[in-house]
């Protein structure tokens, strides 16, 4: 029988593989510069986790969370995103008791049960962030200067940085009754979800894909003129945060996001080469949310990036991130194989990678899988060598090569 994955989900293997392993250790790097520490939550969640702080009537609910029933008959889902578990996380366990701001990044699988398409999986990669306690606008730009510094690293300059203010629980609801006075009109022509999000949830009609809403759209009322004095003033003060560390950014009236936690400050990194899925992270303020989940009140502000399609876009650059041996060990003969084996342990010890030859193989196809596996050094045991107590060493990026005694070997200059 002949097995294959389900759909919308993907394996994991070398060359790609490198490329997820720098950006996680760039992301380690550069966000535990800025004081994040590392959480680790569980793949499983009770469903209502989500519900409530999702939306019920927001798309990842309404139709992508992968939820069943375990074996005691309780609602599981499996995480559709990473805030909601981070906050419950932050509360069960009292983090909000430690000093304050407390910062986290995460790292993992996500569920959505979305159509499959480019830069859209069933099962894909997120690598979040998460900072409670500050509910200055200086920390929203701290954090996107985070977000831009990490893309840096990785040789992304030209990526768009989209930024909004959805106002406050104060504010929103005026402009909620701007949204259903405009879309009156219009309601036969919405989409048959914009039509029920008309009643339920007119900001989402704003994220809505299909065509024939974005036409509708436009003209809408703009949340940006309908703020309250106090998210006007948050939203100028992160603009002049942003202008102060020479962030460039558009603001998009229009982005209202894909979750109804959020509140004031949110934003998008969207990339050109990357076609319709064209957002690489997204993310924003939720200050009621630690609140609502039954903790002290707390403003908190994050956001997540979509591993597949930054991969995608790191792919298409030319630098190679393959990792290859220090050194092939090529043996000839059994007693060499066993000298080469207790060799290549001592130099691991040392951190040294070092790949043995198997199999009887010759010296020269030990050479040319040295040359494919693209090794710095060639080292040759044989049975002349082992009398002499000599072994010979290649380099084969300079072409130079040598002699050293069998006891010098781990102290070899050319290893280190
Ligand atoms: P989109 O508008 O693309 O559906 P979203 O608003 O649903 O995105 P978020 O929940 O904000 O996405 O997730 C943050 C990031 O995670 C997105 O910007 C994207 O890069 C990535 N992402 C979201 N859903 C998927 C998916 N199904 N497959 C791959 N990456 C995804
Ligand atoms: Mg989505």
């Amino acid at each position: 029988m002949k097995y294959s994955a389900l759909k919308g989900v993907h394996d994991l293997f070398p060359p790609d593989i490198y490329i997820w392993q720098k950006v996680e250790s760039i992301a380690d790097e550069v966000f535990s510069a800025y004081g994040f520490h590392e959480l680790r939550v569980p793949i499983i969640e009770s469903t209502d986790i989500f519900v409530r702080s999702i939306g019920e009537t927001t798309d990842i609910v309404e139709k992508e969370m992968y939820t069943f029933p375990d074996k005691a008959n309780r609602s599981i889902t499996l995480r559709p995103e990473g805030t909601a578990p981070v906050v419950r996380c932050y509360i069960e366990n009292h983090l909000y008791n430690q000093p304050s701001p407390q910062k986290f990044f995460y790292s993992g699988p996500m569920f959505r049960y979305e159509r499959p398409q480019k830069g859209r999986f069933r099962q894909f990669y997120q690598i979040g962030v998460e900072a409670f306690g500050v509910p200055e606008p200086k920390l929203d730009a701290e954090i996107l200067s985070m977000l831009k510094l990490f893309l840096e690293r990785l040789g992304l300059k030209e990526l768009s940085f989209e930024v909004n203010s959805i106002g406050c629980e104060k504010c929103r609801p005026d402009y909620k009754k701007a949204l259903i006075d405009f879309f009156a009109s219009k309601t036969v022509n919405l989409c048959p979800d914009c039509k029920r999000r008309y009643t339920q949830n007119p900001l989402r009609i704003l994220d809505c894909k299909v065509d024939s809403c974005i036409e509708l759209r436009a003209g809408a009322p703009q949340v940006t003129n309908y703020l309250c004095n106090e998210c006007k003033e948050h939203f100028e003060e992160f603009q002049s945060s942003l202008k102060l560390l020479n962030i460039s950014y558009i603001i998009n009236p229009n982005m209202v996001r894909g979750l109804d936690y959020y509140t004031r400050t949110t934003f998008e990194v969207t990339s050109e080469h990357l076609g319709a899925q064209k957002a690489v992270a997204a993310g924003g303020r939720y200050d009621r949310l630690v609140e609502e989940f039954g903790g002290p009140p707390t403003p908190a502000i994050g956001f997540a990036i979509g591993m597949e399609r930054l991969v995608e876009i790191l792919k298409n650059k030319s630098e190679t991130l393959e990792t290859s041996p220090k050194v092939v060990l090529a043996t000839i003969g059994k007693e060499a194989d066993k000298e080469g084996l207790s060799i290549a342990e001592k130099l691991r010890a040392k951190g040294i990678s070092v790949e043995l030859g198997y199999g009887n193989s010759s010296l020269k196809s030990q050479m040319r899988r040295a040359d494919r596996l693209k090794a710095d050094y060639v080292v040759i045991i044989g049975d002349d060598e082992l009398k002499s107590g000599r072994i010979k060493w290649k380099n084969l990026k300079d072409g130079s090569q040598g002699e050293i005694g069998i006891w010098e070997i781990e102290g070899f200059k050319g290893f280190y």
